[in-house]
């Protein structure tokens, strides 16, 4: 079966469309505030490594709910400068990557995982919303769409199912005015999109505020029972975060997140976001309709076309 994904393309099309672009994210390509680097021993309560989505959220959290405590964050790179800062923004609310794939692989939790991830998908528009986090979020729901005869039936089983409202091909047209599209499923709640990097740095704006202590260009390459080991400009030093043991202190503690420091090797990125000006596709994805080049697909895959 052949789908419109599927033509065939002229490799010297490829080339030439791509020609006068850059790799990078241009979502980190705009002003960022820079945080300083450790430059001796550090004495902490908490000290979280890696200045990701999960390291910022921990101790921002951490933070408000202890202020009295130091907290601190150390980024190897710059805040926001790994996944965090160059992903596609669509928030979904689903924990295992799509209902059908969590319901095959965890059948007997599906039920509780689905509910755990509208809690924290709410949860994030909650901390975004009270901390006026400026991160251009948007609780736009998802619409998916029917390419093929087969999906249709996929769709209206979802809607038979309460996972959204089934759209026929004149109203999901109405959103998307592709003819390629046969029917559409509209979930109202389960899914944003955000700025990444905007994201990432106002929620180190936010720990900022919160009292947390922030320092990029800060590797932590050790960890024993004193604490952590940084490399500092002057190694020699033995430059440390030492973890505070002060009695009622909080239990003594490295919120260690980071992949590459646990040795995890790096998975391969699945997926390619070819960024282009709106309505003006370059050759290469000129056999799309423009709709297209916006909206994620129900076949088999993912393609985010922003
Ligand atoms: C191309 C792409 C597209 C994606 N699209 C989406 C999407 O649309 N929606 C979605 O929900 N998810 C998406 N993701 C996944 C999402 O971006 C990640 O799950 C998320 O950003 C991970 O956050 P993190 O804090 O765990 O890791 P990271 O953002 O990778 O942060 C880890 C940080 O730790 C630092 N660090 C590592 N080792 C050390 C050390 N020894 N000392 C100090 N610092 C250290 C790194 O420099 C890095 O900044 C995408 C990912 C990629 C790569």
């Amino acid at each position: 079966m052949q789908t419109v994904f599927d033509a065939d393309v002229d490799p010297g099309l490829v080339e030439r469309s791509l020609a006068a672009s850059t790799f990078g994210s241009m979502w980190l390509d705009i002003p960022r505030p820079g945080y300083p680097q450790a430059t001796g021993s550090i004495i902490c309560d908490l000290l979280v490594v890696g200045g990701g989505y999960a390291g910022l959220w921990t101790a921002l959290h951490a933070a408000r709910r202890n202020p009295d405590r130091r907290i601190v964050l150390i980024e190897a790179n710059r805040i926001g400068w790994a996944a965090s800062g160059r992903n596609g923004g669509f928030v979904d609310a689903s924990l295992t990557h799509g209902l059908e794939n969590g319901k095959t692989r965890w059948p007997n939790e599906i039920d509780t995982l689905e509910a755990m991830g509208t809690e924290n998908l709410d949860g994030m528009q909650a901390d975004i919303e009270s901390l006026g986090l400026d991160a251009e979020w948007q609780r736009t729901g998802m619409l998916s769409v029917a390419t093929e005869p087969h999906q249709v039936d996929w769709l209206a089983d979802g809607a038979a199912k309460g996972n959204g409202k089934l759209l026929g091909p004149r109203e999901v047209r109405d959103e998307v005015h592709s003819p390629t599209y046969l029917s559409g499923l509209y979930s109202p709640d389960t899914c944003a999109i955000v700025h990444p990097a905007k994201l990432a740095l106002e929620l180190a704006r936010a720990c900022r505020e919160a009292g947390v202590c922030i320092y990029e260009h800060t590797n932590a390459h050790g960890m024993n029972s004193a604490g952590v080991a940084l490399a500092c400009p002057e190694p020699e030093a033995g430059c440390m975060a030492l973890l505070n043991t002060r009695a009622g202190g909080l239990p003594r503690h490295a919120a260690t997140l980071s992949r590459r420091h646990l040795g995890v090797a790096d998975a391969p990125v699945r997926y390619v976001i070819v960024i282009v000006p709106p309505l003006v596709p370059p050759p290469v994805l000129a056999g799309l309709a423009p709709d297209e080049l916006r909206t994620p697909w129900s076949g088999g895959g993912f393609r985010a076309w922003t």
